[in-house]
């Protein structure tokens, strides 16, 4: 006898890691029924190397020892059911497939959305953006949030092989689901592009890529969505202003005079395009020897002097650390490889003062209650 999936609850509502969502949900359980021998289930994935198998059918195992499980992949009708689900989930269509709503904007760009979106931004390259930017995401996950990193930096896209996410993201036809590792979620506009070949960004192709990664990849509603953005300021900034004016925007420098200035220009500008900025986070301020001297490598003052010309708070200094380095090389990141070092304490303690600092208060005409 075969059952409605639903009926069986240990197994329908395992919750897909990568998708979050329950497994009866997804259509990822078929052919559930009793035989005399025991339960027999298909597990049915989206992908052949779907990253999250071996992971599901361990959990199967233990919700249900008896299970004699097979695992197949989905037939083109199973991939575009769950392409409507999940288009249905994101923009809040009442029914899942509901195509009345295809189109719409994400529930997560809404104004009410929970989801705080933070821009990682420098002046210039090299002072740890992305070293930051994926750390922090971490730290953030590790306090419990459910986080996105978006790598929208079209100079060098770096965040996959710093998070160790760089398996293909599986993409359903036109959503793009993002690749999980070290329990955050990501999508880099470098899977898309060939590899180790330049891409010259023209302004309105540019502006369509990001917008693109932003309303049609599958980020569900995260507490945070933390985008890698290119030095500087230009074209991703407006863009990032239209498609998401409620970013926060956090600024990365080093203590070094130079840097701090080449940093001020940049957050000038971003509030030229009306970005809230939210905070100054220095990076490589020190460097602790053996004997626990603190070595001031770069000079010390800059992300102060920063903030206290911003007007905003500096929330975070991160000290120099070998092993960071190493743990982007290797894609196993610092909070992950040494959690009790200074630097992955450092990450930590910003990931507070990011999440008790509370979202941007928007001033903005539309949203005064009449
Ligand atoms: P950006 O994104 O601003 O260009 P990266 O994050 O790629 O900068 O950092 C540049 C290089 O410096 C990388 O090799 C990175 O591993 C290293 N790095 C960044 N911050 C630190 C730090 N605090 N300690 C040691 N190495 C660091
Ligand atoms: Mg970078």
């Amino acid at each position: 006898m075969t059952f409605d999936v639903s009926q069986y609850p240990a197994l329908a509502d395992i919750v897909e890691p990568q998708v979050r969502r329950p497994l009866g949900e997804l259509g990822f359980l078929d052919g559930v029924r009793s035989t005399a021998s025991g339960l027999e289930a298909t597990l049915v994935l989206p992908a052949s190397n779907w990253p999250q198998r071996d992971y599901l059918v361990e959990r199967i195992g233990a919700a249900e020892p008896s299970v004699r499980l097979s695992v197949r992949t989905m037939d083109e009708e199973e991939l575009l059911r769950l392409r409507n689900y999940l288009r249905g989930s994101m923009t809040g269509a009442s029914t899942p497939g509901d195509h009345s709503h295809a189109g719409d904007q994400p529930k997560f760009l809404d104004r009410l959305s929970k989801t705080r979106v933070l821009g990682i931004s420098s002046g210039k390259g090299g002072v740890g953006k992305s070293s930051v930017t994926v750390n922090l995401a971490i730290a953030l996950a590790q306090q419990g949030r459910h986080v996105g990193v978006l790598d929208a930096d079209v100079y060098g896209f770096s965040l996959p092989k710093m998070l160790g996410a760089v398996a293909d993201p599986i993409v359903l036809g036109d959503t793009v689901l993002p690749t999980l590792a070290h329990g955050v979620h990501c999508v880099s506009m470098g899977y898309f592009v060939p590899d180790e070949q330049p891409v010259i960004w023209r302004g309105p192709m540019l502006h369509k890529a990001i917008e693109q990664l932003i309303s049609e990849a599958w980020w569900d509603e995260p507490d945070f969505l933390l985008i890698d953005m290119p030095p500087g300021t230009g074209d991703v900034a407006l863009t990032l202003s239209e498609v998401l004016p409620r970013i926060e925007m956090y600024v990365v420098t080093t203590p070094q005079a130079a840097a701090q200035r080449v940093a001020q220009r940049s957050a000038f500008a971003a509030r030229k395009l009306k970005l809230s900025v939210r905070g100054v986070i220095e990076n490589m301020s020190w460097f602790r020897g053996d004997d626990g001297t603190r070595y001031e490598i770069f000079g010390s003052g800059g992300g102060e002097r920063l903030a206290r010309d911003l007007g905003v708070a500096l929330l975070g200094q991160i000290p120099l650390e070998t092993p960071l380095r190493e743990g982007g090389d290797l894609g196993v990141p610092l909070v992950v490889s040494q959690p009790e070092s200074e630097a992955a304490r450092a990450f930590g303690d910003l990931a507070s003062k990011v999440m008790a600092q509370g979202p941007a208060r928007v001033y903005r005409q539309e949203l005064r209650i009449r």
